[in-house]
């Protein structure tokens, strides 16, 4: 492996621990420059990152690091360095000229430096994923109850218990969970998922250890299988797999599975696999409601030592919309934002924190009318003509991105628009939204682009 691919697959370990906002904010523009000896060199885009790499996820990455070459090492050097494009130019022919190089601390790593990760144990399972750190609430009481079941009945409740539903919804978590707590009682347990055990047996046929193999998969008392969608077309494996399968359930033995979508819905996967799959029960998680994603925020707060108050946290959980893992994201980066600033939490500074990653003029709780006051003063016309009937190509321009705004930002339906746009129709609300995302999108008009950002920075700065 070179550097790049080692640290590739450093990443993805890594990722596997952290919320996607997280990973993205410390991790992009990162890469490995030198690893000899013992001793890694990696380059980070800033201070502020090379801090955050040193101080929280340093053991992560040294654990990773040596998970990934199988190698000890003995010391880490974050460095702040850009990487310049292999196919830059090159000014002045020196190549070195490009590099911007600040400061270098060196972290030296003692023998009594504590670097195992705690973030798996022996097992491979997060030992924070454990029932007693998961929220049960609406979406995911059924997938949650069926977990419990099997935990205590291993192998005769539900086998196999099949697991569904979208990104970040906790699915490993309750998978892991059940590890953990049969973990109590047992060695006789695997944690996998459909990648590995996929790259295990790859690799087992081809050195011969297919025997090995199957012995290791087939003499354990709980088998749990994480994302078994990435099997589809990947027909060596599945044929494994339904070998495996039909062992353990024929012995009692029980298996988990989870997956982004339902059995029958996995491309290219056998069809007795999927009677295999939906022979137990099938459960799916999904998104939460609003009373989960708080009690979730305030559960989350407290384990982090950092309790917010009530109206913190609804405003949180109304904002992130997706999934639980990016209000854990969102979460964080408020605990970050004012552990830095040495701050005390109001709603005002989280909102302000979290600017970019809730929209931004909906969290203002704006009007339309004030979105069409702010595109107005932007380009310097009045409102009357903006929201008036003149086709001047000055105006026109104006008019759309009002109505892109709001749409955008407010989610406001094209009649309401229409109606606030001076009595237009919904369908010239519509084209006119159309219009301009279709410009802005692949950087097609690079300068409207950058109207309508300044148009939601001055949003931004004007309220705070
Ligand atoms: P999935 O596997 O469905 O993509 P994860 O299990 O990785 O999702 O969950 C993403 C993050 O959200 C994890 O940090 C997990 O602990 C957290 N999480 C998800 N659901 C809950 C819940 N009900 N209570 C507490 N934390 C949760
Ligand atoms: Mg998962």
């Amino acid at each position: 492996m070179n550097n790049d691919q080692i640290w590739q697959a450093t990443l993805g370990e890594l990722e596997i621990n952290l919320s996607r906002v997280n990973f993205v904010t410390w991790f992009k523009d990162t890469f490995l420059a030198s690893l000899e000896n013992g001793s890694a060199i990696i380059c980070v885009p800033n201070a502020f990152v090379k801090k955050w790499l040193e101080e929280k996820y340093h053991k992560n990455i040294v654990n990773s690091l040596e998970n990934i070459t199988k190698q000890k090492l003995n010391q880490i050097i974050y460095k702040i360095e850009l990487r310049h494009l292999p196919n830059q130019a090159v000014i002045g022919g020196d190549k070195d000229s490009q590099k911007i190089t600040y400061q270098n601390e060196v972290k030296i790593l003692t023998p009594n430096t504590e670097i195992k990760s705690v973030n798996v144990n022996r097992f491979g399972l997060n030992p924070k994923y454990v029932f007693e750190n998961f929220v049960v609430g609406k979406g995911n009481e059924l997938a949650h109850a069926a977990c419990r079941a099997v935990v205590n009945n291993l192998g005769k409740a539900y086998n196999p218990l099949f697991i569904y539903g979208g990104v970040g919804l906790g699915k490993t978590h309750l998978l892991q969970a059940i590890g953990n707590e049969v973990a109590k009682h047992t060695d006789k347990l695997l944690y996998t998922t459909s990648e590995k055990f996929t790259n295990n047996y790859i690799q087992a046929v081809q050195t011969g250890k297919g025997k090995d193999f199957k012995n290791m998969y087939r003499n354990v008392d709980l088998l749990l299988i994480d994302d078994v969608q990435f099997m589809g077309g990947k027909d060596g494996t599945q044929e494994e797999f339904f070998h495996t399968f039909n062992e353990l359930q024929q012995s009692d033995k029980q298996i988990v599975m989870t997956s982004d979508r339902p059995p029958k819905s996995i491309p290219a996967i056998e069809k007795r696999l999927i009677s295999r799959f939906e022979s137990g029960m099938v459960a799916d998680v999904g998104k939460p409601d609003i009373e989960t994603k708080i009690a979730i925020l305030e559960k989350k707060s407290l384990e982090k030592e950092f309790p917010l108050d009530k109206d913190v946290l609804v405003f949180i959980a109304n904002n992130v919309q997706n999934n639980i893992r990016e209000l854990e994201g969102a979460l964080n980066k408020v605990i970050v934002i004012h552990q830095l600033n040495n701050s005390v939490p109001t709603l005002k500074s989280v909102k302000a924190a979290l600017s970019d990653y809730v929209s931004s003029l909906q969290a203002k709780s704006l009007t339309p009318k004030e979105i069409i006051e702010a595109v107005a003063n932007f380009y310097e016309i009045s409102i009357k003509d903006i929201i008036g009937s003149s086709r001047r190509k000055e105006l026109v321009g104006p008019r759309q991105v009002a109505v892109y705004l709001i749409r955008e930002e407010l989610s406001t339906s094209y009649p309401s628009i229409g109606q606030e746009m001076g009595g237009r129709d919904h369908t010239t609300a519509m084209h006119a939204y159309n219009k301009i995302s279709s410009e802005i999108k692949d950087g097609e008009n690079e300068k409207l682009k950058q109207d309508i950002e300044s148009i939601k920075q001055f949003f931004n700065s004007s309220q705070y």
